[in-house]
């Protein structure tokens, strides 16, 4: 995308608009991210003596003790409700077309807290404390993968996944 052509940023849904939902991948985040896409969700677990501190999101070191011993681990992907707030206006691509939908926080079954986003559940049926599985969606344009199985990636995916949770 080259700069000053004047294009204007509003179209949405034009192929070179920019896009607020996209990961940065580095080094560090790649294996993450790489999981997410297999349908897998990934935490940080601290090896430190007396530690053993689980994190999300992921560092490099242990937010609990500071150890740089900090390896990846697969999560069971069983979180419950936290919090919520069901947005209705968001001027950030693409999320403008996705509105309603369910910010939220979901506690870990492991521990750590995560922010994310509540599927295929409607907003009066939400409630503290229900019971969420994760999902993955695909290419972060709105369609729904359900359990994070492929199926069918088109050829022009950007090939990475989002945790989402819907309900167990
Ligand atoms: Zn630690």
């Amino acid at each position: 995308m080259t700069a000053g052509t004047g294009k204007r940023a509003d179209g949405g849904s034009g192929a070179g608009a920019p896009r607020f939902d996209v990961p940065e991948v580095d080094a560090f985040t790649r294996p993450y991210w790489d999981a997410a896409a297999e349908g897998r969700l990934l935490l940080r677990r601290c090896r430190a003596a007396g530690c053993g501190a689980v994190h999300h999101y992921p560092r490099e070191f242990c937010p609990s003790c500071w150890s740089e011993d900090v390896v990846w681990e697969q999560a069971t992907g069983r979180a419950t409700l936290y919090t919520w707030s069901v947005v209705h206006r968001n001027d950030l691509p693409p999320f403008g077309a996705r509105v309603p939908y369910v910010a939220a926080v979901v506690e870990l079954a492991e521990g750590p807290r995560m922010m994310t986003e509540i599927i295929d559940c409607p907003a009066d049926a939400l409630r503290i404390g229900m019971p969420l599985t994760v999902r993955f969606r695909r290419d972060g344009d709105g369609r729904r993968d359900g359990d994070g199985r492929r199926d069918g990636d088109g050829a022009d995916g950007p090939g990475y996944a989002v945790p989402v949770f819907g309900p167990a």
